[in-house]
């Protein structure tokens, strides 16, 4: 789950890190109503779901109410690598003599967090690490042991972050890392994190990723999983409470359980096809969820077949069928679908199939049957 730079940094002033003061701005008078309250110059920042925001024309400094509203203008309902701005945060102006990068994440391969700290802020953190990465100083952290005081001098020295600067970014890398753990973040990074001209160190922007299984803990959470950018076919999907993640292919596929969704996606692949998209819906498999399934899938205009993948566990066979069939009634799909149905009573499942049977609905033996079949038909409907 991603957060807007301004959700980030109001999560960041929580732990006491220092950030602008600011506040968003919906319209072009909102905006100027809100930097005419922090008193110029302020920088208005386009607030979407997508870095490198200042190359786009996205971030711009005004020094008084004309060029706020002439910017925030601009701004508004920019094209920024395709997310639509709709929210503007605008703050107070830093006077900024150096900018560094800052981060926590976490390190899959090595199975711990990882912290990267490097004096050449402001620019991509990946072109730093292709182009220069010895200026990148790294370190693991223990979750156990947490980020030691003596582990984060180090750190910082390594850095070779300008004097004036260390001892403002290691209070900022103690709280960073705090902030990290108990807001179960997976990625926090400052881009760049500042020394201001007159010797304060602070956050000027704010990428924060949540995990989004942490919900339960943090139930103000909620509000940040309605603004996540979604295309239509994920807006449909996650209205209607399914797993969805939409893909540039052809075929529609439908799977119970993400392991078998994953699976799917994988042999429609090995058989020469393009998945136009990973659909779980989970445990069971009854008329509504099957009904809404299918309805999601046709209304991408890009699916010419439509594979169904059910394997019965505590689902029973003969239900999945009966659901299938009853969402065929409600529902009309205009691709042509191939099921594999198999585990649980799947004889008696596919009997139930059978009369509903025809040209668009065929029943293949197995995972791999079905996958080519359904290749086939949207090679064919093209
Ligand atoms: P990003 O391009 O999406 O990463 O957006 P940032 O918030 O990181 O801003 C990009 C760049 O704009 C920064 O690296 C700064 O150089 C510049 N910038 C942002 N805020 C200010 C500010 O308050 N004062 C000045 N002088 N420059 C700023
Ligand atoms: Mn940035």
């Amino acid at each position: 789950m991603d957060l807007f730079e301004y959700q980030g940094k109001q999560l960041f002033a929580g732990y006491d890190i220092p950030v602008s003061p600011g506040a968003a701005a919906h319209t072009v008078d909102e905006a100027v109503a809100a930097a005419d309250g922090i008193g110029y110059p302020v920088v208005v920042k386009a607030q979407v779901h997508v870095g490198g925001r200042g190359k786009a024309g996205g971030i711009q400094l005004a020094a008084n109410a004309d060029e706020c509203r002439r910017h925030a203008q601009a701004i508004l309902g920019m094209d920024i690598k395709g997310h639509i701005v709709g929210l503007v945060w605008v703050e107070k102006a830093s006077d900024i003599a150096h900018e560094y990068y800052a981060s926590f994440t976490l390190d899959r391969s090595a199975k711990t967090h990882l912290g990267m700290l490097s004096a050449q802020g402001g620019v991509e953190i990946e072109d730093v690490a292709t182009t220069n990465p010895d200026a990148i100083a790294r370190i693991h952290v223990d979750p156990v042991d947490g980020l030691t005081a003596t582990q984060c001098e180090e750190w910082v020295s390594a850095a070779g972050l300008d004097e004036a600067a260390r001892a403002g970014t290691i209070e900022i890398l103690t709280k960073l890392y705090r902030c990290y753990e108990d807001a179960d973040a997976d990625l926090v990074e400052i881009n760049p994190l500042i020394l201001t001209t007159d010797g304060v160190v602070r956050a000027l922007d704010a990428k924060v990723t949540l995990d989004a299984n942490s919900v339960f803990r943090h139930p103000e959470y909620k509000d940040y999983e309605a603004t996540q950018p979604r295309d239509a076919r994920e807006e449909e999907a996650y209205g209607k409470g399914l797993q969805y993640v939409g893909l540039d292919g052809s075929v529609g596929v439908i799977a119970n359980g993400a392991g078998l969704a994953m699976s799917t996606v994988d042999v429609v692949n090995e058989v020469g096809g393009k998945p136009a998209n990973f659909l779980d819906i989970g445990g069971g498999a009854n008329a509504d969820v099957m009904a809404a399934a299918l309805e999601v899938i046709n209304h991408d205009p890009a699916v010419k077949s439509i594979l169904i993948n059910i394997f019965g566990g505590i689902t029973k066979g003969e239900e999945v069928a009966n659901g299938i069939v009853q969402a065929l009634q409600r529902v009309r799909i205009d691709s042509p679908i191939v099921i594999r149905l198999d585990g649980t009573n799947a004889d008696e499942g596919r009997r139930i199939l059978q009369p509903s049977l025809s040209e668009k609905l065929r029943l293949e033996p197995t995972m791999l049957d079905a996958a080519r079949a359904a290749v086939e038909l949207a090679r064919d409907a093209r």
